[in-house]
């Protein structure tokens, strides 16, 4: 092994590898954080629209995960108290009643939401705009090759933190969630079923979304700050000017802008479209349904100032849930191959979302800490 070979190699900057790299790090080992894009954050990231004004292009936020994940409480607490995550509260209300509307809170970064990444990975040696293209195992650890075939860095383990399907393409030669033992009580089905690697079949489960961020010339005052509920083009609109301190000058003049967030359902009938295509039908959806005058060339009011297509914006969990059954302990919201030191966590081993990416994280991190202090 040569001298800068690094501890633990983590591919991708998005929720879960900036967290395993602040944990890991933090627990003495050297990391180093290898993602594809020009920054941080993953599905959280963030693109400027207006001068001075960056809008959320993918979640815009999250809500604090008191059931669904106790275990991450302490921690979240510390990164508000630490600045690195901001309340939000704003008025929801729901697309089809008319019931006025209600406080919510849930937690962002601020400016915008990939501030909270970038406060988890600070001080974490990173590479970026690197897209890994190939583990390659040797004895005792693993090259990880771009798209050329050159080395990035070497490890002594590598954990994978991307969507499903990338995931997939990473670890497909490796065993990570192999086989169960067929029972005698096995179906043919049932066997054929079971023959497929379920991380494929979480990649088969992947959903697409469409976003768009719209502007009008005078604020939509009438309405709430965040619709959800049943819509057959919108799964959430979010006004972005009630964001906890959205734009970085804080200049008053900013227009408002509205984050439009389609449904999975709707995305997967537009058929890959690019997101320019399908972006002005998003904006005149939105004007009717809330009986707004139409972004047509006599009465402009929304103009549509960026769009964006996500292919792999999520993942279908009951499927992932049903593929992972025969695999996983139900406890472990992660994979984890002690002997090749390979592993993954994200949003989609533990039930989607930031907190769900939080959790994998958190405990795939225990996990490997909690090994070593065995083996010392
Ligand atoms: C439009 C939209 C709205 C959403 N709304 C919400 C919401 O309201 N609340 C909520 O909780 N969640 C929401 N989500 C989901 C949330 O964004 C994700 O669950 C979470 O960000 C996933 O984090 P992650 O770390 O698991 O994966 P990611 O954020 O996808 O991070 C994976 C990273 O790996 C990188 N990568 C992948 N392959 C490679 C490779 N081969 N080499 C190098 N780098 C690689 C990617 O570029 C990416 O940066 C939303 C998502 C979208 C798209």
């Amino acid at each position: 092994m040569n001298k800068s070979m690094l501890d633990i190699a983590i591919i991708g900057a998005g929720t879960a590898g900036a967290l395993a790299a602040r944990q890991l790090n933090a627990a003495g080992y050297t990391c180093c954080i290898i993602e594809k894009s020009r920054g941080l954050g993953g599905r959280c990231s963030r693109r400027n629209v207006l001068d001075g004004f960056s809008v959320d292009l993918g979640a815009p936020s999250f809500a604090i995960p008191y059931h669904e994940h106790p275990n991450l409480i302490a921690n979240i607490n510390q990164w508000i108290s630490d600045g690195f995550l901001t309340e939000w509260i704003f008025d929801s209300a729901d697309f089809q009643t008319q019931l006025p509307s209600m406080k919510r809170v849930e937690l962002c970064g601020s400016p915008s939401m990939n501030a909270f990444q970038r406060h988890l990975a600070d001080g974490v040696e990173r590479i970026t705009q690197r897209l890994v293209k190939k583990l390659n195992r040797l004895d005792d650890h693993w090259q990880l090759l771009d798209d050329s075939g050159d080395l990035i860095v070497e490890a002594k383990a590598v954990i994978v933190t991307a969507p499903a399907e990338q995931t997939y393409n990473l670890v497909a030669p490796y065993e990570l969630a192999s086989s169960p033992e067929q029972t005698a009580s096995s179906t043919v089905a049932d066997q054929h079923e079971h023959a497929k690697n379920p991380i494929l079949s979480a990649s088969d489960a992947s959903l697409p979304q469409y976003i768009c961020a719209i502007t009008f010339d005078e604020p939509q005052t009438q309405l709430s700050d965040v619709y959800t509920g049943e819509h057959p083009v919108f799964a959430k609109v979010v006004r972005a000017n009630s964001k906890p301190k959205l734009s970085n000058t804080d200049n008053d003049q900013t227009p408002e802008v509205w984050i439009l967030h389609s449904t999975h359902q709707w995305a997967q009938k537009q058929n890959h479209k690019e997101a320019k295509s399908v972006a002005d039908e998003m904006a005149e959806a939105f004007c009717e349904h809330f009986n707004l005058a139409t972004a047509d060339a006599t009465k402009t009011t929304a103009k549509v100032v960026t769009s964006h297509y996500w292919r792999l914006a999520n993942h279908d969990h009951v499927e992932i849930k049903k593929s992972f059954a025969q695999y996983k302990p139900e406890h472990q919201p992660f994979l984890w191959n002690q002997e090749l030191q390979l592993g993954c966590c994200a949003d989609w081993l533990s039930g989607g979302g930031i907190s769900g990416a939080l959790n994998s994280s958190q405990q795939l991190c225990d996990h490997i800490t909690s090994q070593l202090k065995q083996e010392v």
